[in-house]
Parts: structure tokens; C-alpha cells; sequence
């Protein structure tokens, strides 16, 4: 038998099939089941040996526990092989190709991780006295001077902890901005091709959303934006490039209609992996823009943080930053932590994301600029293979070429009863993560794949061979049910998403045992 590189079976039914037959593939592991930790501990059993605790009267002042407390009892072993076998489930950029759409879901260097971990950094307490963080206020300091450095802009605000909440921070510095000449707007242009963020942090500021239609290319429609155009717009928020996977091709139109108006130009940057060292987003007249390092400068992220979302902001706007900051004073390097009436105020306790700075200054300085011009050259290249590769056999939604991530429909899949989510659930028997589905929205079934620069040719080709055979398998008719059952060779199969959305069960309680329920649920 044929196995993928995941160590996989080559195709699902085959894997279906051998796994019916009781053959030994690479996948059993994945099937084992696993009980909660509750439900393999026993009272009693341990995996410390702890001295007798001093007699010591009333040490809790009278909160002393006497009762049980339930936890349960492991060996070392028990406990090692219980978060190993769950790890083992978890699929991971580490595992394979990661090809999530909107996400950069690229390698993460392991040197980036060492230079983390280095004592003098990893043990910072964020209040230390700032003459000895000297170091530190440094690497802040020479972070924000590479992106400054790589986004043409003078200023940048570095506290922001994930790319949503460096929306927040450059509407709040576009309202402050606003509100010192003394003029309130309600209004927030929002194109159909800009991410779902975007409308959920006007929303969030208490603007009311204008969205803004897309043309059949896939961009922001001029004509329709200068309809919505008036003296009530405080920004337009636009993503660039957007999540059709495709440049803003007349964003310097769109900067000098917005600023026509008085409004302020917000431009979500998640997707600078594919302009990075090609393009200054202060020469196309932005006025504030957020730099998720997480994506573009590789730092692990995934299942909600630690994420780090810095926001380049221009002459208009840099004056209305958060506080703290970092500046260079006669004495070595100092925080700015109260800014007298201009600064908006503050986005987070303390001064960003740490751990997550140094990686990106880490991964910055190993490529420097030329290699960082090839981070964006080798993603875009990427993904317009993978768009040329299968564009005879899946439908793009776009004529390319497109930037960083190709994005397919569910036209090729119109006569066959298979829709994108089943289509996705069959990769995951190939031992693929799925792409992203059903986003952008303004695309039928969208599939958005985002291969990023760190996957070899080989690493692509065996994806599209994957995509290729599951395309050709829908076509061949009759194929519907097959992929309404996929996945087949997951400890969970098709969850309920709605009941998993909407009535999750989040927390064991003692005496019930919700596996054999939840098991018969998803099966
Ligand atoms: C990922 C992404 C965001 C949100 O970033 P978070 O760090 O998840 O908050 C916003 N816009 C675009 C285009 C993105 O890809």
C-alpha cells in the first residue's frame, strides 16, 4: 500500500477498505480512543512523592479544605501518554501543509523559538525597572524600526496583541484624531472583499457599517464607493491584499477619495506575506495599518494566541498612538507610559506581546530585506501554482494571476451533489488540514488555500495531486454520499457543528461521562 507523507494510506478507500480488513496502516494510531484524564485517574494513585505536609495550625485562616477535591490520580507515565496522544491528534504546520486561507499558516524557524527562550529575554518581568530592561526596550525599539522600515510609515503603535485588536487601536486612533479637530463621524466603509474583522471592529467602536459591493474582478467598486462617499465617513477599511486572494489594484484612488472627504484610510495588513519588501504601504496613502506577526513574521499562532498585531500609523495619526512606547532619550531607552491629552489611552496592560516580538525581530534579521522580498515572492509563486495546477479540473473564482492564496468556487462541483464542506472533510482522510471554506463570502462555496512560501514544489505537487484525485473522484458522478460520509478515518467524524456552536459541552462533570453520548452523536 501507497502512503502519503503523512504516513497515511495513499487514498480513503483505500484506507476504508484495508482498514475494514483489519490491515495495520499508518493511521491506527489516530484512531485510538482516548478517555478524559478524569476517567482514567483513580483516587489514590499518584505520580509524586511529596513529604508529609509541617503541622502547621489553621495555616488557610480557616479556609482549609477537609472534603475531597476529585482529582484524579495518575502515574508519570499515564500522564505523559495522555497529553502525548493528545497532541498527536492536534494536526499542526509542524505535521504538514497547513493550507488555511486568511492565515499564513507558514513554517515557524526554531531559532526564533531559541532566541524566545534565551534567559535574558524569556524571564523579563514586565515590571522590572526599565533600567534593567535596557536590552529589551532595545529589541522593541529595533522591531518597530523594521516595520517602519518596511511600511514607509513614521510611526507604529506595538501593544496591540492579535490583528483584530490593531483594528480597534488604529479606529481608535482615527476617532481621537477625529475628535481633537472637533468633528465626529459615524460612519465606516467596509467592502465586501475586506475581511470579517474589519466590520466587526467598526461595530465593535460603535460606527455604523457601510459595506461597500465588489465588482465581478473581485475589488472594491469605485463608482459604488463614491456613491457611499460624504462628510460623515470617518474611514474606509479596506484589506490588501483582500481576501479574494487579489492586490487592490486602484488603492491610490481609493486613498485620495477617502481623504477628499476628511475620512482616514485603514488598510488591514494580515496579508502582507505577499508584499512584504515589494510594496510601502505609506507610499499608497494609508493612514493606519495593522501587521499580524503572527503571519507574516512567523510566529507559532492558531487556536486563539498569543498573537501580536502592531499598527503602522502616518503624520495624521501618530500622535494619537496608545501609550506605552518606546523612545530614545540621552539615558538609554525609557517608556512613555502617560502622553498628556493626545494618546487615546492604553490597549493592554503592559507593552505587547514579548515573546512574540522577539521571534518576529528574530525572523526578520535571519531573512533581512533581500530574503524577506523572497518570503512574498515565493507565496505568491505558491499559490499561483497552485491555481494553475488545478484550474482545469476546480474553478477559480478570479482570472489570475492572484497573490498569495488561490481561491476556487464550488462551480466544478455543481452536478455532483458534493458541496465544499464535504469536499473539505475528504481531505482530512489525505491527511490534509482543509483550506479555508465558505470565506470570503462574496464567492459561492468559497475555498481559499493559502500555501505559503516555507512548502517545497514537492510538498505542493503532492497537494494538488490530493485536490486533483478528490476532484476527479466527485466527478465521476454517484460520488455524493462517499463524500458526505468523510471523514472516515478520524476518531470523530462529522460533528454537529450547530450543536457544537451553539451547545457546547465544555466542562466534565464528576459522574457524568459525556463520551459514550458524545460519541453516539458523532456517529
Ligand atoms: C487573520 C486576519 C485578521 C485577524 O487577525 P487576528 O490576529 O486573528 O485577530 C484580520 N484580517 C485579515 C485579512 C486576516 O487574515
Amino acid at each position: 500500500m501507497m502512503l502519503n507523507r503523512q504516513g497515511r494510506p495513499s487514498t480513503p478507500s483505500q484506507a476504508a477498505d484495508s482498514a475494514a480488513a483489519g490491515t495495520i496502516t499508518g493511521n491506527r494510531g489516530l484512531l485510538q480512543e482516548e478517555a478524559l484524564i478524569f476517567e482514567i485517574g483513580e483516587e489514590g494513585r499518584t505520580g509524586v512523592d511529596l513529604p508529609d505536609a509541617p503541622k502547621v495550625k489553621d495555616r488557610l485562616g480557616g479556609l482549609r479544605r477537609t472534603g475531597r477535591i476529585g482529582l484524579p490520580g495518575l502515574s508519570e507515565p499515564q500522564v505523559i501518554r495522555h497529553f502525548v496522544r493528545l497532541s498527536q491528534r492536534n494536526y499542526s504546520i509542524d505535521a504538514g501543509l497547513y493550507p488555511l486561507g486568511s492565515c499564513t499558516m507558514k513554517h515557524n524557524p526554531r531559532l526564533n523559538e531559541k532566541m524566545a527562550r534565551l534567559p535574558g529575554l524569556g524571564d523579563l518581568h514586565p515590571l522590572q525597572p526599565v533600567s534593567t530592561v535596557q536590552g529589551a526596550l532595545k529589541l522593541i525599539d529595533t522591531l518597530a524600526g523594521w516595520l517602519k522600515k518596511l511600511t514607509g510609515m513614521p510611526a507604529v503603535a506595538m501593544s496591540p496583541a492579535a490583528g483584530a485588536h490593531g483594528e480597534l487601536c488604529g479606529l481608535m486612533a482615527i476617532r481621537a484624531a477625529l475628535k481633537a479637530r472637533g468633528d465626529v463621524r459615524k460612519r465606516i466603509l467596509a467592502p465586501e472583499s475586506a475581511h470579517g474583522t474589519n466590520p466587526a471592529t467598526a461595530a465593535m467602536c460603535g460606527y455604523v457599517v457601510d459595506p461597500i459591493p465588489a465588482t465581478a474582478e473581485g475589488r472594491v467598486d469605485l463608482e459604488a464607493l463614491r456613491v457611499k462617499l460624504g462628510p460623515d465617513v470617518a474611514a474606509i477599511m479596506l484589506t490588501n491584499p483582500n481576501t479574494c486572494g487579489l492586490f487592490e489594484r486602484e488603492i491610490r484612488q481609493v486613498a485620495d477619495l477617502i481623504h477628499g472627504v476628511g475620512g482616514f484610510f485603514y488598510c488591514d495588513g494580515a496579508n502582507f506575506n505577499a508584499i512584504v519588501g515589494k510594496v510601502r504601504p505609506g507610499d499608497l496613502g494609508i493612514d493606519a495599518m495593522h501587521i499580524n506577526l503572527h503571519k507574516t513574521f512567523s510566529t507559532p499562532h492558531g487556536g486563539g494566541g498569543p498573537g501580536a498585531g502592531p499598527v503602522v500609523l502616518s503624520e495624521a495619526l501618530k500622535d494619537f498612538m496608545p501609550v506605552p512606547y518606546v523612545v530614545h532619550g540621552k539615558d538609554g531607552f525609557a517608556l512613555v507610559e502617560h502622553d498628556g491629552a493626545r494618546s487615546f489611552g492604553r490597549m493592554k496592560s503592559f507593552h505587547g506581546q514579548m515573546g512574540m516580538f522577539i521571534r518576529a525581530l528574530a525572523y526578520m534579521m535571519s531573512h533581512g530585506a533581500d530574503g524577506l522580498r523572497r518570503v512574498a515572492e515565493d507565496s505568491v509563486l505558491s499559490a499561483n501554482y497552485v491555481m494553475a495546477s488545478l484550474k482545469d479540473i476546480m474553478t477559480p473564482s478570479f482570472p489570475g494571476p492572484c497573490m498569495h492564496e488561490a481561491l476556487f468556487d464550488d462551480r466544478f462541483l455543481k452536478e455532483t451533489g458534493v458541496t465544499t464542506l464535504d469536499f473539505a472533510k475528504a481531505m482530512i482522510d489525505e491527511g490534509y488540514h482543509p483550506m479555508t471554506v465558505y470565506f470570503p463570502l462574496v464567492v459561492h462555496g468559497a475555498m481559499l488555500i493559502e500555501p505559503t512560501e516555507s512548502e517545497s514544489k514537492d510538498s505542493l505537487d503532492t497537494f494538488i495531486g490530493t485536490l486533483r484525485g478528490l476532484a476527479e473522484k466527485a466527478l465521476q458522478g454517484d460520488q455524493a454520499p462517499w463524500f458526505r460520509g468523510a471523514p472516515y478515518l478520524t476518531p470523530r467524524r462529522r460533528l454537529d457543528e450547530t450543536r457544537a456552536a451553539r451547545a457546547p459541552i465544555l466542562r466534565w462533570k464528576p459522574g457524568t461521562n459525556a463520551a459514550p453520548a458524545a460519541r453516539a452523536a458523532a456517529e
